[in-house]
């Protein structure tokens, strides 16, 4: 299996190049360069194996530069019920990602029970042993430096932890995430994680992680990278849970499944499509944003108009708010019957940060054919559907799940089982779920006082050589 660009222009990569490496040195996205098919007999066969099973029949078709018995070791190390066992009451952590039935053909899939309590667990803590593992093969070290207003920051940390060759750090706004978040990655005492609370917003954190990575010399000489959310791995590690999510809730390969997921970036709805793509019978792919609604605003109109900073909301579901979404750009790919040429053309407009009209490229009345719809979702109805879960169900979720939940129910169709991604527990996100339903949400016995262990953070002015100054100084040391 090989990897192209996005953008034509790049030449085909292994599976373990693209790992380490961030955007193809053409600007574009790294695709594979054929979809692996699962056909009925392959489905018949998926449908009996246990996560682990199903992660390596799955990956293995699209890794093929690790030999096969280590590739199913990293696997077997990665989804383990000790590691993802944050389960709700009656769920089985064996699972990995249990379901969790609100009422017959409606379902929450529980992507959220790893480490951090949000769903960018499932895909980080592959990405963490796919990298120290190859890392050590090539006798290389990475440090890798990123921005965060929450979920990905502590995902990346939780995930590289005690990892051998890999440096994490990792840049927060000082008042910029809830307690519970800073806690989470703050409280961290692993001599590999270097917390760094930006005296700033995050666009400042954003920045500072830009001027670092577009100082080639610097870059190099420190091994500087990164886990952003385009990176192809993360993607992959995702195509797994909706296979085990139809399996879950069919009997046989002839019924179709919806799935909503609250978006941002695009990653978590792209993983779905790639699934649809392999053959697995998706009916519809329900896109579900908050008032951040570039995604929404693009599959009712065929307008995909990113945004600036200054236009990006802050929300309820602050890990949805996003203006421009990176991983789309996959999915424009597909639309575009994978022609480098007119995605080429269409992103140079973006990277401009104008508006593209996919209807101009006779490319919008093809959506439909990919079994996306959408919705957009905001703070008044987020607060409605937390409070109506809990009085129907006596369940209680998190915001961006509330998003998805919300949006996918327009969307709902009669002999359609509907499986929402529950991207977050309510755990996080204490304030929202006290104004919802005037209650503290619950919390995992073994987090009841995560606020009050010892914080290692280093505090710091929006200053990119103050960063680089401290980032030598944790190397060279
Ligand atoms: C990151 C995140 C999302 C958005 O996922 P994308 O892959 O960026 O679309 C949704 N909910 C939560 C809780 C997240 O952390």
């Amino acid at each position: 299996m090989k990897y192209i660009s996005t953008r034509g222009q790049s030449p085909a990569q292994r599976f373990t190049d693209i790992l380490l490496g961030g955007l193809a040195p053409d600007g574009g996205l790294y695709m594979p360069e054929t979809y692996p098919h699962f056909g009925e007999a392959d489905l018949a066969a998926m449908r009996g194996m246990n996560y682990r099973e199903l992660a390596y029949t799955i990956i293995s078709r699209f890794v093929d530069d690790i030999p096969a018995a280590d590739l199913k070791t990293l696997i077997d190390k990665t989804y383990t019920a000790e590691t993802y066992h944050y389960v709700r009451e009656g769920q089985n952590a064996e699972d990995i990602t249990p379901l969790l039935t609100l009422e017959p053909g409606l379902h929450l899939l529980s992507l959220s029970n790893g480490p951090t309590l949000a769903f960018k667990d499932m895909a980080m803590q592959l990405l963490g042993n796919l990298f120290e593992y190859e890392l050590a093969r090539r006798k290389e070290s990475i440090n890798i430096v990123g921005a965060t207003s929450g979920d990905t920051g502590s995902a990346a940390e939780y995930a590289m932890r005690g990892k051998h060759g890999i440096r994490v750090f990792m840049l927060s706004p000082e008042h910029g995430m809830t307690r519970f978040q800073q806690a989470q990655m703050y409280s961290l005492q692993d001599p590999n994680i270097f917390n760094i609370a930006v005296h700033g917003v995050f666009d400042d954190c954003q920045d500072m992680v830009k001027a670092v990575s577009n100082d080639a010399a610097f870059k190099a000489k420190y091994k500087i990278g990164a886990v952003n959310s385009i990176n192809w791995a993360r993607v992959l590690a995702q195509i797994v849970y909706y296979f085990k999510a139809y399996f879950a809730v069919t009997d046989n390969n002839a019924q179709k499944v919806s799935f909503a997921v609250p978006s941002g970036n695009f990653g978590n709805v792209c993983a779905g499509h790639v699934a649809r793509m392999m053959g697995l019978p998706i009916d519809r792919l329900i896109v579900a944003t908050n008032e951040n609604d570039v995604l929404d605003e693009f599959f009712r109109t065929g307008n995909y108009r990113p945004r600036d900073a200054a236009h990006t909301y802050h929300t309820s579901s602050p890990s949805m708010d996003i203006s421009k979404a990176s991983n789309f750009e996959r999915f424009a790919f597909d639309l575009a019957g994978r022609d480098a040429e007119v995605t080429r053309a269409m992103w140079a407009r973006v990277d401009q940060g104008e508006m593209v009209d996919f209807k101009a490229y006779g490319l919008f009345e093809k959506v439909p054919g990919y079994g996306f719809v959408s919705g957009a979702s905001n703070h008044g109805l987020r607060m409605q559907t937390i409070r109506e879960t809990y009085e129907l169900y006596g369940v209680v979720i998190d915001t961006h799940t509330a998003d998805g939940l919300q949006v996918g129910l327009k969307h709902r169709e009669p002999g359609v089982p509907l499986v929402v991604l529950e991207t977050a527990l309510p755990a996080k996100f204490g304030d929202a779920i006290r104004e919802a339903i005037d209650q503290e949400p619950e919390r995992p016995a073994e987090l009841k006082d995560l606020e009050t262990l010892p914080q290692r953070v280093e505090v710091m002015q929006p200053d990119v050589n103050a960063l680089k100054a401290y980032i030598a100084s944790r190397i060279d040391a």
